[in-house]
């Protein structure tokens, strides 16, 4: 399905936010970065008292931490908490900031963007998904991934192996090619020996995914994904260059397997571009890295009116599996399997799921906001980082 760029637009700008039962101001007094360790907390407080927390992406904050507190948290002192949506254009004019544009300005806005979310969950007793157009489904299947590359080919699958043992996923992700090499693999000859030794090994019913992340040039792409096509892959993943739109539509043009792409990609023209002209069949925005629940579900959207998948990028570290899995509970043209780390070192609970997968599926916590309450005693050790 072609659609024009006006009709996306029109997908693209409808609200995502819905806190209508909401009739008083919900007035920000306080936005703070605090740290514990490795780990970051977003703590959201009102003027009335009240205040939520949330967990950044730690392995970007460490380095984009100044954005958030120079340009971000400040600009949301005194703004209403039900105005989140408008106030994410506005954040991005003020101060210049767009010309941050790009991961280090989006990790902090999606840093913010979870917190308030929280606080607004915490005000009207809905989870996120249900604040951000309805939950559709709250068990969510998973599918694991390898981050390994320069292994031998048996070393991968008898890791591969376990990551099945621990979840009881139906889907596995690994890395092919040899991550922005210019056609070079990790090791010589790797790809092509587990593209089908993977198959072989869970066999027919496993759904498997492979990820170049950016190794290619449109005829190596194409001889790869030939290979994932005679051995029944689910998607390709960054085949050429991230921002070489063109290449990636080549690519995605001459397979029949599906490409998937976007985790970055920062800008709402360039998903538009890559969902018109069909330069992917899957999206794949990082809820950190390209700012948070609403932007990304705008994407999603694009993607659903054009008739396309998404699977949310998971980044490492914070609670990435968590923010996958309440974004999935909401969406309305999920992926068949999306991405789980269940390796956090930031103490959780949840009254209403186990934060584990059993038999492959993830259960999306139905607490208010995000669900969880983050232990009392991490909070107080945390310190707040100051604005330099
Ligand atoms: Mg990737």
């Amino acid at each position: 399905m072609t659609l024009s760029d006006e009709q996306l637009k029109r997908v693209a700008d409808a609200p995502v936010l819905d806190v209508d039962e909401l009739t008083a101001p919900l007035k920000i007094a306080s936005l703070e970065l605090l740290r514990n360790g490795r780990n970051f907390l977003v703590r959201v407080r009102t003027t009335r008292g009240e205040e939520a927390l949330a967990v950044p992406n730690a392995m970007r904050m460490v380095d984009a931490y100044p954005i958030f507190v120079n340009r971000v948290a400040p600009f949301f002192v005194g703004k209403d908490a039900r105005q989140l949506e408008p106030l994410l254009w506005e954040l991005y004019r003020h101060n210049d900031n767009y010309k941050y544009q790009g991961l280090a300005l989006w990790v902090c806005v999606a840093a913010a963007e979870f917190a308030i979310l929280d606080l607004l969950g915490q005000h009207t007793g809905k989870s996120v998904g249900d604040l951000l157009g309805g939950v559709k489904r709250r068990e969510i299947p998973v599918y694991r991934a390898s981050g390994n590359r320069g292994n031998t080919p048996e070393a991968e699958i008898s890791y591969l192996k376990q990551l099945i043992a621990e979840t009881g996923a139906k889907a596995l992700k690994f890395r092919v090619g040899g991550r922005m090499s210019k056609n070079a693999d990790s090791l010589p000859g790797r790809t092509e020996q587990l593209v089908p030794l993977v198959r072989e090994t869970f066999g027919p019913e496993m759904t498997l995914y492979a990820d170049s992340n950016s190794s290619y040039d449109v005829p190596q792409a194409i001889a790869v994904g030939r290979l994932m096509e005679d051995h029944g892959y689910a998607f390709f993943e960054e085949p050429c260059r991230f921002d070489h739109l063109e290449e990636t539509k080549a690519v995605a043009d001459a397979l029949r397997i599906p490409v998937a792409g976007g985790e970055q990609e920062f800008s709402e023209y360039g998903f538009r571009w890559m969902i018109r002209n069909r330069a992917v069949d899957v999206v794949q925005p990082d809820l950190h890295y390209y700012g948070g629940f609403i932007r990304s579900l705008r994407v999603a959207r694009m993607a659903h009116a054009a008739g396309l998948l998404c699977t949310p990028h998971m980044s490492g570290s914070g609670l990435g599996y968590l923010d996958v899995a309440h974004f999935v509970s909401c969406l309305p043209n999920p992926a068949a399997f999306h991405e789980f780390k269940g390796d956090t070192d930031v103490p959780i609970r949840s009254d209403t799921s186990t934060l584990k997968v059993e038999h492959g599926i993830v259960r999306v916590p139905s607490g208010p906001g995000f669900g969880i309450t983050i232990d009392p005693a991490f909070v107080r050790e945390a310190q707040v980082v100051r604005k330099i």
